[in-house]
């Protein structure tokens, strides 16, 4: 027995080992990053391509941002599926093809200044962000906008997060080129419409809040008048604080 214990004791044994382990763990994280993007991938081609997401830059982000570190573990199987997913505190991170539709609708140029108001998971932010936006993004339910700092922050996308009611939007930071709601709200709150540039573009999922939304475009023009063009129905969790007032 002791003749065993000793010879497993050298240092040799141990520096085997340690390879042996090390291989194993980077060829399965390595494996396990080949799979996420194949997901990714499978996702772009039926989820986006083969409806009408035909924007290059839009389809090659989607194919990019990890959506699976942006959800809970348990349901990170599901994070390139075709749906919604529950994120915690009743909230949910949209079904993929509705964060591409509505980054392909704000036509958001690299280096324009964007709001997003309700940051949720964060991932729409890391969209927006790999588009090249200066992000900016809102998140009333407090826990959700801590969760969501820290996984953009580990996966080093530039957004600036804060834990407030974005009805009011960001003052200090306005005006946005572009400004995104991502909940469900029945008129557009009057502060956003003020933040938005001359020339802006606003988009959200606009009216009954309990039932289907109508996906609308709000165009500010140079004179200071609204172009208005609806898109497709979805169904958003509503939009929460001074709206409902
Ligand atoms: N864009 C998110 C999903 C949004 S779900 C993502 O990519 O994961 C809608 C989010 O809006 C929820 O997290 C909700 O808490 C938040 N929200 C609701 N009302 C809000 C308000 N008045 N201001 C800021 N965030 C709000």
């Amino acid at each position: 027995m002791n003749h065993y214990i000793d010879q497993f004791n050298q240092p040799i044994y141990f520096i085997f080992f340690g390879i042996v382990f090390t291989v194993i763990t980077l060829g399965t994280v390595i494996t396990q990053a080949k799979d996420w993007k194949k997901l990714r991938e499978k996702m772009v081609s039926e989820q986006m391509i083969a409806r009408d997401i035909n924007n290059p830059e839009v389809l090659k982000v989607m194919g990019e941002v990890p959506r699976h570190l942006f959800v809970p573990k348990d349901i990170q199987k599901y994070a390139y599926s075709d749906r919604a997913l529950p994120i915690g505190e009743g909230q949910t991170i949209s079904q993929p093809y509705i964060v591409a539709l509505m980054s392909q609708i704000l036509d958001l140029k690299p280096g324009m200044k964007v709001l997003e108001i309700g940051t949720g998971s964060g991932y729409q932010s890391a969209v927006l962000s790999a588009l090249g936006g200066k992000t900016y993004s809102i998140e009333i339910i407090t826990k959700l906008a801590q969760q969501a700092k820290g996984s953009l922050k580990k996966l080093k996308y530039p957004v600036e997060v804060k834990n407030a009611d974005g009805y009011y939007g960001w003052e200090a930071y306005a005006p946005f080129d572009r400004i995104i709601i991502t909940a469900a709200a029945n008129h557009i709150p009057r502060p956003l419409l003020d933040q938005l540039k001359p020339g802006g573009k606003l988009i959200l999922p606009l009216g009954n809040t309990r039932f289907y939304q109508t996906l609308t475009l709000v165009q500010l023009k140079e004179n200071g008048k609204t172009d208005v063009s609806y898109y497709s129905q979805v169904r958003f969790v509503p939009m929460t604080g001074e709206i409902q007032k």
